[in-house]
């Protein structure tokens, strides 16, 4: 991998390409100006041409040297490429569980692109999604794509609502790019403060967290709208916003609350004090920003990262043991039969550790599609055969609380 990282470095040495544009701008400047002089007085035409012939040579010699160079750089390049990575069998196609469903895999794309804000890029994609829609292939292992159920479609039918998409992801950029690029906390505030509620319910901080650093912004002195002020005035008027924004936040972050109101005492040598964490932490901004997109996406009904990133990215990581995996079973002919199963265990780091698996307490057994985890109204899971074996149809008793409940009344669980 060292090899590769010198290669880059030296072709970010040898990168004048500047210099190159430089010099074709002047060819085509020349060129320009012979044809206007020419334009001018077609007599005098010979004369000009004869003049430009050593001027034009040296700018396009000087284009073609500078582009050897960069060229062999980056011959070495992919030279070194190839022999980091080796030409290595991709997975065959027998496992193939993606061309039934290109419908899915187009939508997964859309969204990505529209929840990384390359709205112009996603909505080029959608169109020509819903001019050529794909043909699904029925593949071994996979559901029939000719079943499919109607979000499967969604992108090539046209009710896959991009523009409502757009205009949300549209929302959180501008929010993110005022916290990120302009140190500015209001909309982010107003947003927060208008779905209070339910971000409540979520048990979300996000409210408190963006009026903290609002606080801590006005104590170190900053103004109303963030602009730098005297700073000796910050703590009398991060006092009057704490009086007047704190109230709601007094119950649940009374600790919090009463920290910040202690840190006032130290309002000449904050930073010994106790509260020091809270007025010089270099990641806060970054803190709420991420804190705000990911309550931004749950409110949407979407993960904080995209899917498909996740996919992919574990996939990538994947890749190398499924090969080897390969290998060793064509060499023994040996046949991986588990569906839905890896026969090794991929190490994943820890942000893709997802909850996906449910067992059912009573069955002991681990919950499958056909079998999916249901929830009883008491908020009490078990899995669907557990369900149906309990209630035999009929109102029936929750096996670890005194809920009563019918068996149409369970709901079904997506992990
Ligand atoms: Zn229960």
């Amino acid at each position: 991998m060292d090899a590769l990282k010198d290669e880059v470095e030296l072709l970010l040495k040898n990168d004048n390409l500047g210099r190159t544009i430089k010099d074709v701008r002047n060819t085509l400047d020349l060129l320009i100006n012979a044809r206007n002089k020419v334009a001018a007085d077609p007599q005098a035409a010979p004369m000009g041409l004869a003049k430009l012939q050593t001027p034009a040579k040296q700018t396009l010699d000087s284009v073609h040297e500078s582009l050897k160079k960069i060229n062999g750089r980056a011959n070495k390049y992919s030279k070194a490429l190839d022999k980091k990575f080796k030409d290595k069998p991709l997975p065959g196609t027998e496992n193939d569980a993606l061309s039934s469903h290109p419908s899915l895999i187009n939508r997964a794309i859309a969204m990505h692109l529209l929840r990384e804000g390359q709205f112009s890029v996603a909505s080029t994609f959608i169109e020509e999604a819903k001019a050529h829609p794909p043909h699904p292939e029925p593949t071994a292992g996979t559901p029939n794509p000719y079943l499919q159920e109607a979000h499967d479609n969604e992108v090539a039918n046209g009710a896959f609502d991009s523009k409502k998409l757009q205009e949300d992801f549209a929302e959180m950029y501008h929010i993110l790019h005022e916290l990120r690029e302009n140190r500015n906390l209001e909309p982010a505030i107003i947003w927060a403060r208008d779905r209070s509620d339910l971000l409540e319910s979520r048990g979300s901080n996000l409210e408190f967290e963006l009026c903290r650093l609002h606080f801590v912004c006005l104590f170190v002195g900053q103004d109303e709208y963030g602009y730098p002020t005297d700073s000796t005035e910050g703590p009398m008027r991060a006092w009057e916003y704490a009086r007047r924004e704190f109230v709601p936040f007094s119950r649940r972050y009374a600790r919090e609350v009463q920290q910040l109101m202690g840190a006032l005492a130290y309002y000449e040598n904050v930073a010994d004090s106790p509260y020091r964490m809270y007025f010089f932490n270099d990641s806060a901004w970054e803190e709420v920003a991420t804190s705000f997109t990911r309550e931004f996406c749950s409110l949407l009904g979407l993960s904080a990262d995209s899917p498909l990133y996740i996919a992919v990215t574990a996939g990538a990581i994947a890749l190398p043991a499924l090969l080897k995996m390969q290998n060793l079973m064509s060499l023994t002919r040996a046949e991986w039969t588990t569906q839905h199963e890896l026969a090794v265990e991929i190490p994943l780091p820890p942000s893709f550790h997802f909850h996906s698996i449910f067992v059912c307490p009573v069955a002991k057994e681990q919950c499958t599609d056909q079998n999916p985890p249901m929830m009883m109204p008491c908020g009490h899971v078990v899995c669907k055969e557990t369900l149906d074996k309990l209630s035999k149809g009929s109102k029936f008793k929750c096996p670890y609380c005194p809920g009563e409940s019918l068996p149409k009344e369970a709901k079904k669980v997506f992990l």
